[in-house]
């Protein structure tokens, strides 16, 4: 047995120094090369094999080994389902043998001198559930891999697959270079006249920025001496510029590692491997060697790359136009700060102007420091928004195109509570936000007089438990004095990541969630992709209308695979912890809550089969379509606890999309059958005597409070920030007279009616 037992810690560093690979190596087939070895030092192992797929093919071909004859790289092919390294390929499943001669696929390769190796193991390297290849371990020890080893080749098979990946998307990129497509046209927009401008819009994010405006790769659209940039530039600033901007992105990869553990494994790897590619920064040195201006050989070449991406049919190179923009502005400003020591290379003190960004998108420009967002697109209640609040980034979606045409550099405030921009704010415009500034500091502090008791006037407690999306939140959380986690939206841990964690890195987040909140119960929904939440390293067929499509529970169900590694990890998690709960979202029948259940049991017994300690929690479901509504006695009777999604509630009760800024007045939670529906889940649900729990937006509106407290809801989950602000409202609400008030609500028929009565018994704003 392996005298080298890996635990998470060790796991996490073998990725570290994975990531640390770009750091050096230059080529494609020596990183492989580098990664094997680094792979067989790390397991002990006397032979590590790294197998690609070729698609054409469809063959297994060796790129890379330490321990076997090197005559074979290049020339060993496998078919798929040939031997155990092409079984673990077609079923796309570890296969670990003690002795591998035992197993019937096991194939021997004349001239390999593998007989000497009786352990064997087997990882596939998947990458939106496609095959990318197998990485193998094999040993003269018997029996010599343990389930340890297992997982940590998991991780490093999913580490391996994103930059395989970007590595190949260069190298098709490199193919279709010759159909090069057009230059796009650009479409001259209007301009903002001189002076100041408001422009409206809808805040995400209720915190305020101040800030230079920047549009992304605004660089590129600048001639050098606008940019300030020296004329007399050379090779060698060129290298100067590059060994910087290279520096800085391992840098902003480490820092953001720290800050979002959870969620930042190889955010700016497509970057760092781009920089190191020869095709691109060799044939910017081509460029200035043959007597082109480095900044011009830096805008072309990124303007060629921007152009090929932007075109390609394939949606994950489509995806990397932005990608190569921030390179192209990283090392435009790298080279014109120079001879100016005072440029920022990064975002800081910048507000960035964007027409459409990835949930990701968001962590690297926050992790560069931004000082705030302009979105030209997507929609209040939209995914990449409740991340923006999550990283507490000055976030506000706007629809006036001019924001597009601001020359670099105008000055902006950005109020995201209110929705508002001012451009080239004058001294009283700057001296108010500085105020709200200081305001909302001082509301902050507030926040930290909250009680761990939340209590109506006439004396009914009240449960408030925080929402979480990325464990960076839970120092707020716990800040104020949240009683737990009551809805941990674990997809974002997938959705700003560039290939699926695995299981072993699952378990290690969800522990720490566990660990740091204290006994306190922490609600893991398990993952609600689609809609708006889109895995980017997921190939997902598109759908003319995602929200009606593969979302949430029925995506978990359709891949098993997936949803499987994430109950294992909650079920493990649940083992060491007693306060975890599963929560699947988007529950459309009794039938699919009864599948997941069972997909759950079907996990425990694996586990248990496999010795590793697990335990099923209580399994408790969203109520947020109105299916399920409809369903809510026999929904109830089968959960342990319920918790009501208002966000997708009211989007699928009125037919609003939530991420659409012009359908906001559409979003009515005053509406009578948003308010009707709420009260027959909450009556069902007591009848049934479970817990429910309202974890949507809604759970913060104070003017609806005294309805939902007047039909018996007493448990709540909201943005942590919201809790002083809810509690305290609260404690204005005499319970007994609310239940009347909310009586007399259910008998409205008219939306503007309970509007109306809303602003009686509300205090005015
Ligand atoms: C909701 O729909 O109200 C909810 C809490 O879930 P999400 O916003 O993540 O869809
Ligand atoms: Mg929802």
């Amino acid at each position: 047995m392996s005298d080298f037992q890996k635990d998470n810690v060790a796991l996490m560093c073998d990725i570290g120094e994975l990531v640390g690979i770009f750091d050096f190596e230059q080529g494609f087939d020596s990183f492989l090369q580098r990664a094997v070895s680094m792979v067989a030092w790390h397991m002990r192992a006397a032979v590590c094999s790294l197998y690609l797929y070729k698609p054409a093919t469809r063959e297994l071909v060796l790129r890379a080994n330490q321990g076997l004859n090197p005559q074979l790289i290049g020339t060993l092919r496998l078919k798929i389902g040939e031997g155990i390294t092409g079984m673990a390929l077609k079923e796309m499943r570890p296969i670990c043998e003690a002795r591998a001669t035992d197993n019937p696929n096991f194939k021997y390769i004349p001239g390999s001198h593998e007989e000497n190796f009786v352990s064997f193991l087997a990882v596939p390297i998947i990458r939106r559930m496609n095959p990318v290849g197998v990485i193998v371990v094999q040993d003269p020890q018997w029996n010599y891999f343990t389930p340890n080893d297992i997982q940590a080749l998991q991780v490093i098979a999913s580490q391996l697959a994103g930059v395989i990946e970007n590595a190949d998307l260069l190298s098709e990129l490199r193919q279709k270079e010759q159909q090069d497509s057009p230059a796009p046209v650009f479409h001259g927009e209007q301009e903002f006249g001189p002076g100041t401008h408001c422009v409206r819009g809808v805040g995400a994010s209720d915190v305020m920025g101040m800030g230079l405006s920047t549009r992304i790769g605004q660089y590129l659209t600048l001639d050098q001496e606008a940019a300030t940039c020296p004329l007399d530039l050379t090779e060698d600033d060129f290298d100067r510029a590059l060994l910087a901007t290279e520096r800085q992105l391992l840098d902003l990869q480490r820092r953001l590692e720290d800050k979002i553990h959870d969620a930042a494994s190889m955010i700016f790897g497509a970057h760092v491997l781009m920089l190191k590619d020869e095709a691109f920064s060799g044939e910017i040195r081509n460029q200035i060697r043959g007597g082109k201006n480095p900044w011009t050989a830096i805008v072309e070449e990124v303007r060629r790359y921007s152009r090929l991406f932007a075109h390609s049919p394939n949606p994950a190179l489509r995806e990397k136009v932005l990608d190569v923009e921030d390179l192209g502005h990283r090392l435009l400003q790298n080279l014109s700060a120079q001879s100016m020591a005072s440029t920022n290379p990064d975002y800081s003190g910048q507000i960035v102007i964007a027409e459409e960004l990835l949930p990701s998108d968001i962590l690297k420009i926050s992790a560069e420091g931004a000082a705030g967002l302009i979105l030209l697109g997507g929609g209040q209640h939209s995914h990449v928004a409740i991340l923006a609040k999550a990283m507490q980034i000055p976030l506000v979606i706007a629809t006036d195109r001019r924001l597009l045409s601001l020359p670099e550099k105008t000055p902006l405030l950005l109020d995201a509570k209110e929705g508002q921009i001012i451009v080239r704010p004058g001294p009283e415009a700057i001296q108010t936000m500085q105020n709200i500034i200081r305001s909302l500091a001082d509301s902050l502090r507030l926040a930290e007089l909250a009680q761990p008791e939340t209590r109506t006037q006439d004396g009914a407690e009240v449960h408030l438990f925080a929402n979480m999306n990325l464990v960076s939140e839970l120092d707020v959380a716990l800040r104020v004095h949240a009683q737990g986690i009551g809805l941990y939206r674990t997809e974002f841990p997938f959705i700003v990541r560039s290939s699926f964690p695995t299981e072993e890195e699952q378990f290690v987040v969800y522990s720490r969630v566990l660990e740091r909140m204290q006994g306190a119960p922490v609600v893991f929904r398990t993952l609600d992709v689609g809609g708006d939440k889109v895995l980017s390293y997921f190939h997902a067929a598109p759908e003319s209308n995602p929200f009606l499509g593969l979302r949430a529970l029925r995506f978990s169900l359709k891949n098993p695979l997936i949803f499987k590694q994430q109950l294992r990890a909650l079920l493990r998690a649940a083992h060491d912890y007693p306060q975890a709960r599963i929560m699947f979202p988007m529950v459309a029948s009794l039938d699919e809550f009864l599948e997941a259940r069972a997909l759950v049991e079907v996990c425990h017994r694996e586990l248990q089969r496999e010795g590793i300690p697990s335990r099923i929690p209580e399994l408790g479901m969203m109520i947020e379509l109105p299916s399920a509504v409809t369903m809510i006695n026999e929904l109830a009777a089968a959960a342990d606890f319920l918790s009501i999604g208002s966000n997708d509630l009211i989007q699928y009760l009125l037919a609003v999309d939530r991420t659409n800024t012009r359908m906001a007045p559409w979003f009515a939670p005053h509406h009578p059958a948003v308010i009707r529906a709420l009260h027959c889940i909450v009556k069902t649900a007591r009848q049934h005597n479970k817990v429910i729990s309202l974890c949507g937006t809604l759970g913060a509106d104070p003017r609806l409070m005294p309805f939902l407290l007047g039909i018996g809801l007493r448990h709540f989950s909201l943005d942590p920030l919201e809790i002083p602000a809810v509690q305290r409202r609260i404690a204005q609400i005499n319970a007994a007279q609310a239940e009347q008030q909310a009586q007399h609500m259910l008998t409205l028929g008219r939306i503007g009616d309970v509007a109306d009565y809303l602003r009686q018994i509300n205090p005015p704003d």
